[in-house]
């Protein structure tokens, strides 16, 4: 949970998680709508799902026994090299060296190492704190180099005057902490430009929205998104349709999800006979019907919650 998100937003949704399950035969059986309630407000809802796929191995494959090597928690499907190593050595005390974006930054400043984010760097860093990780408690040694990121080598402001590193420390000694790491080079953004489709049963007050399988966001639940490119050819067939009353609300926002650079706009379709079965023909996916009030809760990304709230803000006018 506390990958991408901070300690103080995960620490009450982990609570809540575990009071709802509480254990991973719980977790493994745990229904899809479930889950996304108790993972809302976290984001990122890959990791609930690997989560998920990472209990039934353990209850299926594994007979319900927990992996006890770094080895074997590789086996277990969205547990990568930095999961594994973190529970090898924190729950089964094996000596393996954990490697996150804090203990890069204050091998980076011990070492006054430049080459960081390379291949080769990122080997060299692991080669160090896999040599200078003690036999005895492996996994305390893995969270104080953590700890030690988080709250004194800070990226901005370290508190030098408080390190206990401070005499082996070779970017403070050569007064170089601000050029330590270098900046991570930024991958290149790609601009999305499409439309959110809000289809609204009026009479009922409730709205349409779909589970993406393919393209852009899927696996995610929220509105029909329609590449911008595919939208005259969309609304040629929408508008076709007897039921529907089309309207494409003024004003184009913007939205960034990682490395996407998104630009979009709102068409909302209102029904005014029930028109499901078209529409689902012609979108070529299952809509599954929510009322107002609740969709909030079902909708799975930020990019989903502001095309509700545009939503919301043109009809209150
Ligand atoms: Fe980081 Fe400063 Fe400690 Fe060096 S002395 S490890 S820069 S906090």
């Amino acid at each position: 949970m506390s990958q991408q998100t901070t300690l103080a937003i995960v620490t009450p949704k982990f609570a809540e998680f575990v009071k709802h399950l509480p254990t991973v035969d719980d977790l493994a059986a745990c229904d899809e709508e479930k889950l996304r309630q108790l993972w809302s407000g976290l984001g990122y809802y890959a990791r609930a799902r690997n989560l998920k796929k990472g209990a039934q191995c353990i209850v299926e494959r594994r007979k319900g026994n927990f992996p006890q090597s770094y080895q074997e928690w590789l086996e277990i499907p969205g547990c990568g090299p930095y999961t594994a190593a973190a529970i090898a050595s924190i729950c089964c005390h094996e000596k393996v060296a954990c490697v996150d974006g804090n203990v890069i930054r204050v091998v980076s400043r011990l070492l006054a190492l430049q080459d960081v984010w390379s291949s080769s760097g990122q080997s060299a860093i692991l080669a160090y704190v896999t040599r200078i990780q003690p036999d005895n408690r492996p996994g305390d040694f893995n969270q104080a180099m953590m700890e030690l990121g988080a709250t004194l080598c800070r990226k901005t402001k370290p508190q030098c005057l408080l390190c206990p590193l401070q005499e082996n420390c070779l970017a403070f000694a050569k007064n170089c902490i601000e050029f330590c790491p270098p900046k991570k080079p930024r991958r290149d953004a790609v601009n999305v430009e499409l439309f959110a489709v809000v289809i609204w049963r009026k009479t009922t007050d409730a709205l349409a929205i779909v589970k993406r399988t393919k393209g852009f966001l899927s696996n995610t639940v929220g509105f029909p998104l329609i590449p911008e490119i595919e939208i005259e050819e969309t609304k040629n067939l929408l508008k076709s349709l007897p039921h529907l009353q089309l309207l494409e609300l003024p004003n184009r926002f913007s939205h960034s999800i990682t490395h996407h650079r998104i630009s979009a706009k709102v068409l909302v379709a209102q029904e005014i006979e029930n028109a499901s079965v078209s529409l689902q023909i012609h979108l070529l996916q299952d809509l599954y019907w929510v009322a107002r009030s609740d969709i909030n809760s079902k909708l799975s990304t930020s990019l989903d919650k502001k095309v509700l709230l545009l939503f919301q803000n043109y009809y209150a006018k």
